[in-house]
């Protein structure tokens, strides 16, 4: 059941006795991870985002110091994935029904006396939906400390790993994803169905974007045939490790400053 989670840490395995006899509740850190079950291209399951977060997240757990007390959730697999709602296999939650799940969860973490909380989200087209959430759970419990984080938002050395110019435009099911799933789930991975596809979008010197500054909201039909944004040929495994280790050493920096973390 604890899948990447380590035991000692997967919220779940604990009794309610234990919950109720937890010391330092209101500092312990308790993360949600976020993902989605959604089209990764031609060669990618379904199940990317929710993997790569579980695995961030059970990796930064295994590695953060015992005496910092931290549990994580059950992944909520679903997430707001409208986008790539035209590729069969995509299961998608609406704003509003995403919005009820995280603030019910909130508050039972809440009653049971937590107050530090972190959704840890691995899906590029949800960011909006947790930190409208997070804000209007702040403003209902003063008390709560709640960090609405991406996955890839923690320090990390992906950029350096796969270039520049591929961690800007890879944006989805390219080179960070495909070689992190060949990594973590190798045999779920089929490169002999990996492309590149890079959209032609807007005109040279153009002020708009699709993220960014001036964005546009685009449906992924309207930038790739192959639900590919980028360049999943060129992945590998060892690339893959090396983007983990590094994502997972940020993560651990971010749980430990969150453990000793007053509040604003
Ligand atoms: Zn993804």
């Amino acid at each position: 059941m604890h899948s990447y989670i380590p035991k000692e840490r997967f919220f779940p395995y604990l009794s309610w006795t234990q919950v109720e006899q937890l010391p330092d509740k209101s500092n312990t850190v308790i993360i949600q991870p976020i993902g989605a079950v959604e089209q990764h291209g031609p060669h990618l399951p379904l199940v990317v985002d929710a993997a790569i977060t579980t695995a961030v997240v059970g990796r930064a757990l295994s590695k953060l110091n015992k005496a910092i007390p931290a549990y994580s959730l059950p992944t909520l697999f679903y997430g707001k994935s409208n986008e790539h709602a035209q590729f069969p296999g995509t299961i998608t939650l609406s704003a509003a029904t995403l919005t009820a799940v995280l603030v019910e969860l909130a508050a039972s973490i809440y009653q049971a006396g937590f107050r530090k909380l972190i959704f840890l989200n691995g899906h590029g087209g949800q960011p909006q939906v947790l930190e409208i959430v997070a804000r209007d759970l702040r403003s209902r419990y003063p008390d709560l400390m709640i960090f609405p984080h991406f996955v890839w938002g923690a320090p990390h050395r992906a950029a350096e790993i796969v270039g520049e110019t591929e961690y800007e435009q890879g944006i989805h099911a390219g080179d960070v994803e495909t070689s992190v799933m060949l990594a973590l789930l190798g045999d779920q991975v089929n490169m002999k169905e990996a492309v590149r596809e890079l959209p032609e979008t807007f005109e040279p010197g153009s002020l708009l974007s699709l993220e960014g500054r001036l964005p546009t909201a685009w449906l992924m039909e309207d930038l790739s045939r192959s639900g590919v944004v980028g360049d999943a040929t060129v992945a590998t495994a060892e690339k893959g490790e090396a983007i983990l280790d590094s994502v997972v050493a940020g993560w651990v920096k971010v749980f430990e400053e969150i453990y000793r973390f007053n509040g604003l």
